[in-house]
């Protein structure tokens, strides 16, 4: 029986920053949308993965946004509202984004599998299924959250929840929160959370605050030392992994406060607490993970880019391009994971894969 499917030279996975970009300059090369590239994205409205974000995340606290290609922020959102929500600005920004160049975004459709078939590759979703030369993938990290599942996990009658979980500090009035990550999300969340209820932050290493400015230059050397990583075929490490934690004066105040008084990780949750190594123990109501993301790959197992090493070894420019199969560039990926970055990868991916693809001569 053959296989039904929609076929387009190259399906672009995922609508964020990094699709969105890969999106903008496909069609600026020449693509035409909808038959030469598709974008599919698994959710109901623009926006990626922004749309999930807590409400206290806002244009005054987020890290700094990056304009997408030929549309700047601030032409649509007013980014001296500094009390905006990030998860109203930026899904309002892509909206318009993919109205103004016509992106030809699919949704919602989820990517399940990525197949070879007859040299080229089946796009398998729950709806129609996708055929194509080439694939840009650009599935972010968000639906991946990261839990270390430690010792007595299932025990625990209190709650646990993950950062990608997270409404807002009043939903803890009243209880015990540990929070668990050494990253900046933790950081400002602890920061929040202290402010309505008794806190108490572990992590695995001491945290590790820079007394600098989080300058372009320092910027570029954290993801150059990511890159190096993926060209080599590592498994991926996040950039701020690498930058450490920026000493501001919010950090400050925390600091002052005894807000990030850090403790060692604990050895085993307990029905009421944690347990330290040492027999210590702390009863707690909430235990909340701030532990991460991995990227959003799972689609691609059947494809088998993972090498012994546990990482996908990259090439290309921007070290977009599988090395295994040049077909393939994941965007959004190690080095491009902010939004700056997925800007970047997007077009070095686009460019790439139409290059190697000879798409332009046909
Ligand atoms: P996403 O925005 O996650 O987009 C991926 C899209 O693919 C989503 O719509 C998703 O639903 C879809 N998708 C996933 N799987 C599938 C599938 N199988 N099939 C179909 N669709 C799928 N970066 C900055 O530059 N500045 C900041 O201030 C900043 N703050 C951040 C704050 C937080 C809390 C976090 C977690 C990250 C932050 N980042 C920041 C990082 C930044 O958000 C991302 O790196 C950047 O937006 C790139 O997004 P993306 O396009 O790779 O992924």
């Amino acid at each position: 029986k053959p296989d039904l499917y929609y076929k387009v030279d190259i399906v672009v996975i995922g609508a964020g920053q990094a699709g969105l970009s890969a999106a903008y300059h496909l069609q600026r090369e020449g693509l035409e949308p909808g038959k030469g590239f598709v974008v599919l994205d698994d959710e109901f409205g623009a926006g990626g993965a922004w749309q999930h974000r807590w409400d206290s995340l806002t244009l005054s606290n987020v890290n700094g946004i990056n304009d997408l290609p030929g549309l700047g922020f601030d032409e649509v959102i007013d980014k001296d509202d500094k009390a905006m929500q990030a998860n109203v600005a930026l899904p309002k920004y892509y909206e318009q984004y993919e109205k103004t160049f016509k992106l030809p975004v699919i949704r919602p459709v989820r990517v399940t599998e990525v197949i070879e078939r007859n040299g080229r590759f089946l796009i398998k979703t729950n709806a129609v299924q996708f055929n194509a030369r080439g694939i840009i993938n650009a599935t972010g990290t968000w639906k991946t959250p990261h839990c270390p599942k430690y010792p007595g996990w299932d025990k625990f009658k209190g709650i646990q929840l993950h950062t990608g979980q997270y409404k807002s500090a009043e939903e803890f009035k009243g209880k015990h929160v540990i929070v668990v990550g050494g990253g900046i999300s933790a950081v400002q969340l602890l920061g929040e959370i202290s402010k309505v209820t008794s806190t108490t932050w572990v992590t695995r290493r001491p945290p590790d605050f820079r007394n600098y400015e989080f300058t372009q230059l320092e910027g570029r050397d954290a993801v150059a030392l990511v890159e190096a990583r993926v060209r080599e075929g590592l498994p991926v490490e996040s950039v701020v992994s690498v930058t450490g934690l920026p000493y501001t004066p919010a950090i400050a105040d925390l600091l002052e406060s005894g807000v990030l008084d850090r403790k060692e990780m604990f050895q085993e949750i307990t029905e009421t607490g944690v347990k330290w190594a040492d027999g210590t123990s702390m009863e707690a109501d909430v235990i909340f993970w701030n532990t991460g993301f991995r990227h959003s790959i799972d689609h691609l197992a059947g494809l088998n880019l993972v090498n012994k090493l546990g990482g996908i070894e990259m090439t290309g420019k921007l070290t977009t391009q599988v090395a295994k199969d040049p077909r393939i560039h994941l965007t959004g990926y190690g080095p491009s994971a902010s939004t700056i970055g997925a800007n970047r990868a997007g077009r070095a991916a686009a460019k790439e894969l139409i290059d190697f693809l000879h798409l332009k001569q046909q």
